[in-house]
C-alpha cells in the first residue's frame, strides 16, 4: 500500500499554523500531527523533574520513559502525556519558552523524528504535520510543503487576542517579548533551525484571513492529490 499523502506546514510561532492546520485536516479528512505539542511534552516532563533544559544525558534518559499520544475529541486535538490529558498545561507561557529551549537539544530532536514519522505513517489518506523542520528534516520528501509566515507584529497581535478570548490575557508586550525569545531560539539553533525548505511554498498570512489562506492551501492539496490519483 501507498503511504499516505504528506503535508508538511512549517512557520514561525503565530504564523496562523494551527488553526490553517486543523481546518485543512477537518476539510480533506486527513490526520493532524502537531509536532510543536510533542516538544511542548518534553518541556513539561521535564520542568516536572526539576531537569536542567540543557542536560542532554538527563533529557536523553527521560525521552525513553515517556509516552506522548494524541486523541482526537469533537473539535480538539488531546495531547496525553503518560496517559494523562496535559493539552492545557503545555500551552502555558513559561512551557513555551521551555520547549523553545528543549527543542534546540540535539538528543531531544533525534529523539523525537520516529515518533513524528510513526503518527504520520500511519495516518490513512493523509497527514497534515505542522512545526519547524517537517519540509526540511523529518519529511524531506513530503509530497506538498508550506512555509507560513507574517510581520512579527501581526503574530504577537494574534496570540495576544487568543490568550485574551481563553480568559488568559497577557500584557502585549510580554507576549511579543515572548515571541521574539522564542522566534531567536528556534533560528539561531545549531540542528534543525527553523528555515523554509528549498521547495516550500511560501505563504505571508499577514494580511490575509484564515479562509484565504486555507483556500489557498487545500487548492495546492487537492491538485497534489488529483496527480498521485492519476498516476
Ligand atoms: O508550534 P509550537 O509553538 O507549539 O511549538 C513549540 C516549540 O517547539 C517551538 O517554539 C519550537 O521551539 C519547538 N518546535 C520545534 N520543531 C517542531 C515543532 C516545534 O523545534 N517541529
Amino acid at each position: 500500500m501507498s503511504r499516505p499523502l504528506i503535508v508538511a506546514i512549517d512557520g514561525p510561532a503565530g504564523a496562523g499554523k494551527s488553526s490553517v492546520s486543523k481546518l485543512l485536516a477537518r476539510r480533506l479528512g486527513f490526520s493532524l500531527v502537531d509536532t510543536g505539542a510533542i516538544y511542548r511534552c518534553v518541556a513539561l516532563a521535564a520542568r516536572r523533574r526539576n531537569l536542567a533544559l540543557d542536560d542532554d544525558a538527563a533529557l536523553g534518559s527521560l525521552l525513553a520513559t515517556l509516552t506522548i499520544t494524541f486523541r482526537v475529541e469533537g473539535e480538539h486535538n488531546h495531547v496525553f502525556l503518560d496517559g494523562v490529558d496535559v493539552s492545557q498545561d503545555i500551552r502555558s507561557p513559561e512551557n513555551s519558552l521551555a520547549a523553545s529551549q528543549v527543542s534546540s537539544r540535539k538528543v531531544v530532536r533525534d529523539g523525537l523524528l520516529d515518533l513524528q514519522r510513526r503518527l504520520a505513517l500511519q495516518a490513512g489518506q493523509g497527514a497534515i504535520l505542522e512545526g519547524r523542520d517537517i519540509g526540511t528534516v523529518v519529511f524531506p520528501d513530503a509530497d506538498v510543503k508550506f512555509f507560513l509566515f507574517a510581520d512579527p507584529g501581526v503574530r504577537a497581535r494574534r496570540r495576544y487576542e487568543e490568550l485574551f478570548e481563553k480568559g488568559k490575557e497577557q500584557p502585549f508586550a510580554n507576549v511579543l517579548n515572548e515571541q521574539q525569545k522564542r522566534d531567536k531560539e528556534d533560528s539561531e539553533r545549531e540542528v534543525a533551525p527553523l528555515k523554509p525548505a528549498p521547495d516550500a511554498l511560501r505563504v505571508d498570512s499577514s494580511a490575509l484571513p484564515l479562509s484565504d489562506v486555507v483556500h489557498l492551501l487545500e487548492a495546492r492539496i487537492r491538485e497534489v492529490v488529483a496527480a498521485r490519483s492519476a498516476r
